[in-house]
């Protein structure tokens, strides 16, 4: 049997890769582009199981190519992080819908039992907290680009649930709730490495507004384990899940938290948001996860446990960067 992980070169696509490796006896192909993934994610796995393919989900005949072989599909190859996609909506747009359009078709062709990663930006700026899955989504204008990201991760979803419709392929959603741990970069914007890595160099933590706007992170160990057991569970199949920690965290709250843990003599500055993405942007005010649905079908759902993150990202970027504490 083979498993294909698009994106496995990412930050959660190389842990799904090293769960899937360590929990099943199965081969795991990887396809990615390496464009915002690294090669380095998943350069410390030392098993002939693992095949890497060096491509791109938008050209079709590629994606044909590896799906033609394989038994079941994690996708996670999309456009990451709001900074990027801010910066580039057109590339982004291409690869979360005519990436993921040509995935579903291949698994329908071949009949691929597949897992779609989603986005809890896909809720937009709702303020219906805790979200839950059958909940209205607030969108805002398409002049803003983030929602652009947002309405293509949900127009993902729709494919999704219609090819399961139409064809019967098994295909479940996985929305994704800030997940977070080692190995994700700061490069595109997320706020805990970016965090960190402020702290532990002592600059000061860029808050951006106010600080009061709360996100719901959520262990990468956490999110892998459930992506995997949403694939392998029949009753998911067609189905949209929450997968995050019900448990949100002001921004100034997280900023605090880290001065803390690293012991940094770092301050707080807050940054405009204006400052941060131009004029042509919005912010969610809160973010959280209604997990009764994940509950309910797996039997359990991540607990938020913040320092057991902050630890983990601290640590692993303690090691990258031993000078600077
Ligand atoms: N954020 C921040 N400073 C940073 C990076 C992000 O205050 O240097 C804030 C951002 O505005 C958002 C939250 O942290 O409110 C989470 O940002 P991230 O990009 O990690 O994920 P998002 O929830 O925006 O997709």
């Amino acid at each position: 049997m083979t498993i294909l992980i698009t994106g496995g070169g990412g930050f959660i696509g190389s842990h799904l890769v090293d769960h899937l490796l360590e929990e099943t006896g199965e081969r795991i192909l990887v396809l990615d582009n390496f464009s915002t993934g690294s090669p380095a994610n998943i350069r410390h796995i030392d098993d002939d199981r693992l095949a890497v393919r060096d491509g791109d989900v938008r050209d079709d005949q590629t994606v044909e190519n590896v799906v033609s072989g394989v038994d079941s599909i994690y996708h996670l190859a999309a456009a990451v992080g709001v900074e990027h996609v801010v910066e580039n909506p057109l590339a982004s747009l291409r690869t979360n819908l005519h990436g993921t359009e040509n995935v579903l078709e291949a698994a329908r062709e071949h009949d691929v039992p597949t897992f779609l990663a989603s986005s809890s930006e896909v809720y937009g700026k709702s303020e219906a907290v805790p979200f839950s899955e059958a909940d209205d989504r607030v969108l805002g204008p398409t002049s803003v680009p983030r929602w652009g990201y947002a309405a293509a991760k949900a127009t993902d979803e729709f494919l999704a649930l219609s090819y399961h419709e139409t064809y019967d392929l098994p295909v479940t959603v996985g929305r994704y709730f800030n997940i977070v741990g080692p190995r994700q970069t700061g490069k595109y914007g997320m706020v805990i490495p970016t965090f960190v890595e402020q702290a532990l160099s002592g600059e000061p933590l860029t808050v951006y507004g106010d600080g009061t706007q709360t996100r719901s992170f959520t262990h990468v160990a956490d999110a892998v384990e459930l992506t995997h057991e949403l694939l392998e569970t029949p009753e998911a199949h067609g189905e949209v899940f929450n997968v995050g920690a019900p448990d949100p965290t002001s921004i100034t709250d997280l900023a605090e938290r880290v001065i803390e843990l690293t012991g940094s003599d770092s301050e707080i500055t807050h940054v405009p948001f204006e400052e941060a993405f131009g004029e042509n942007f919005e912010e969610p005010d809160q973010r959280e996860p209604d997990v009764s649905k994940l509950q309910s079908v797996l039997g359990w759902a991540p607990e938020a446990d913040l320092d057991r993150i902050l630890e983990d990202v601290i640590e692993e970027q303690s090691e990258l960067h031993p000078k600077v504490i």
